[in-house]
Parts: structure tokens; sequence; C-alpha cells
């Protein structure tokens, strides 16, 4: 039984992760930043009596982060696999964003959306995997899987549009990498993956690919990391991504 904890998990492509984790019969640590109203996440926790803790996470937040791996800590002494999930796209539920259709073209950027958009894009997964490196330290061959986009891509980048969530996806996928270099060295693995275009809150109901889907290919990757791999950019079917 693996101990894995998932920021957002409380819908989209975290709700599918905490799922099949679970069924599975691995423990998982949900983290959300409301869990009290997470109801699927609630319907989780009774049909796998024992093996779910919800807990309260905000990544843009110290104060939600210490108290979160203080709930942690009291409950496993280590940790297999964390699963930074947690994103926001400009425009969509749960952003805060209200300048939905045109938030993210020129003319309308604002500071403060970009400031945001960091914060929970590239800075958050930083800080979530500095805070519990003592409980990854812990597990043996740990590993830290990140949610990056194709967005994020330099090379691939070809559209005017998604200014702070491309920029701050890149962001991330330099933060990790260089967090994989220091964090390779205790033997844990570290990759970003791009899940696809999946259908779920933020990717729309116009995306093929559904969330339980990329789900299962991330968990197979995820299981099938080698140590070369530490530090790489690979789609949800382990493909790899330009950077
Ligand atoms: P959703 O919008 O469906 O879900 C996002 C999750 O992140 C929610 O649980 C949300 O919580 C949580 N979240 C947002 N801000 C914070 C925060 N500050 N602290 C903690 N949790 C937060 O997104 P998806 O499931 O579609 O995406 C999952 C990941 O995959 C993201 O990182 C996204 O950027 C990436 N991705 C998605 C693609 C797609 O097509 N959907 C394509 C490429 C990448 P709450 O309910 O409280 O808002």
């Amino acid at each position: 039984m693996k101990s894995v904890l998932i920021t957002g998990a409380n819908r989209g492509l975290g709700l599918e992760l905490t799922r099949q984790y679970l069924e599975r019969g691995d423990q998982v640590f949900a983290a959300a930043r409301q869990p009290d109203t997470a109801t699927e996440l609630h319907a989780l926790g009774q049909a796998h009596e024992g093996r779910l803790v919800l807990l309260p996470l905000d990544v843009t937040s110290a104060d939600s982060l210490a108290a979160a791996y203080q709930q942690v800590a009291a409950a496993t002494d280590h940790l297999d696999i964390l699963i930074n999930n947690a994103g926001i796209l400009p425009g969509h539920p749960g952003s805060g964003i209200d300048d939905v259709s045109e938030a993210q073209k020129l003319g309308n950027l604002r500071y403060e959306d970009a400031m945001q958009v960091f914060g929970t894009n590239a800075v958050g997964p930083l800080l979530v995997t500095q805070q519990f490196m003592p409980l990854l330290r812990a597990g043996r061959k740990s590993r830290v899987v990140s949610l990056s986009s194709g967005l994020g891509s330099l090379e691939l980048k070809a559209s005017g549009s998604h200014y702070h969530y491309s920029a701050s996806k890149a962001a991330m996928n330099m933060y990790m990498r260089t967090l994989a270099a220091e964090a390779g060295h205790y033997g844990i693995i570290s990759i970003m993956v791009d899940p696809g275009w999946m259908r779920t809150d933020m990717g729309g109901t116009g995306a093929a690919l559904p969330a339980a889907d990329s789900a299962r290919g991330i968990i197979r990757i995820t299981d099938q990391l080698h140590a070369e791999e530490n530090g790489s950019f690979m789609t949800w079917q382990g493909k790899p991504v330009a950077w």
C-alpha cells in the first residue's frame, strides 16, 4: 500500500487520481481548499473506510501548508507519491478572476491575475514539495508528479493567448526541474506531466479526453519511473514533451 498526497483533489483530474489510487488499495491524503463541501471526496471516504484522509490545503498559503503537513505527519511516517495537481486557468471556475472570456488577451492582462496564477501554478507546487520533503525523504524511491501543460512548452507555443497560464507552467517546469536535481540526491524522482486536454471544469466540454483516462496513464507512468527520468517532462502516456 502506497501513501499518496494529491492537491486539488476535490474535482477534475485530482478527484480521478484520488478515486483510482483508492480503488487499487492505496492510502490517499486528499487535499482541497474546502474539504467540508467536497461531497464526492466524502463519498469516496465512506466507500474506502480508513484509507482516505481529507485535509484543507490552499497551496498559496504558508499557514495552510504548515497545518496540512502537521495533519499528514500525524497519520503517516512517510509519503511515497506527491501529486502537485492544483492549478488555475484565468477565467475558469475556482480561479477567482471574473473577466472570463477576455482575461487572457493582450490589452486585458493584469498584474494581480499574473501573480495569482503564478502563485498557484508555479510557486505552489514548489512550496508544497518543500513542505512535504521530510515525509518524501522518509519514503522509499518517492515520486513527485507535477501537472504541467503543453501550453507551458516554449518550443510548442504557437497561440497568442493564455499568457499567464502558459508562463506559469513554464516557470513551474523550471522550479520543479531544479528541485528534481536537488531532491534526486535523496533518491526522489520528480517529473512534470502534461495530462492532455481533458474534459474537466478547466478543459471544458469540447475536450475529448476523460480525466479518468489521463489519471490511469499518470498512475501507470508514475509506477514505472526510473531514476534516469528524474527531471523530465512527459505526456500522460509517457512520451517526452519539448521544453
Ligand atoms: P480543474 O479546474 O477541474 O480543478 C482544479 C483543482 O485545483 C480544483 O480542485 C481546485 O480547487 C484546485 N485549486 C485551485 N487553486 C487552488 C489553490 N490555491 N489551492 C489548492 N487547490 C487549488 O482542473 P483540472 O483537473 O482540469 O486540471 C488539473 C491540473 O492539470 C491543473 O494543474 C491544470 O493546469 C492541468 N492541466 C489541465 C488540462 C485540462 O485540459 N484540463 C490541460 C493541461 C494541464 P477548488 O475546487 O477549490 O477551486
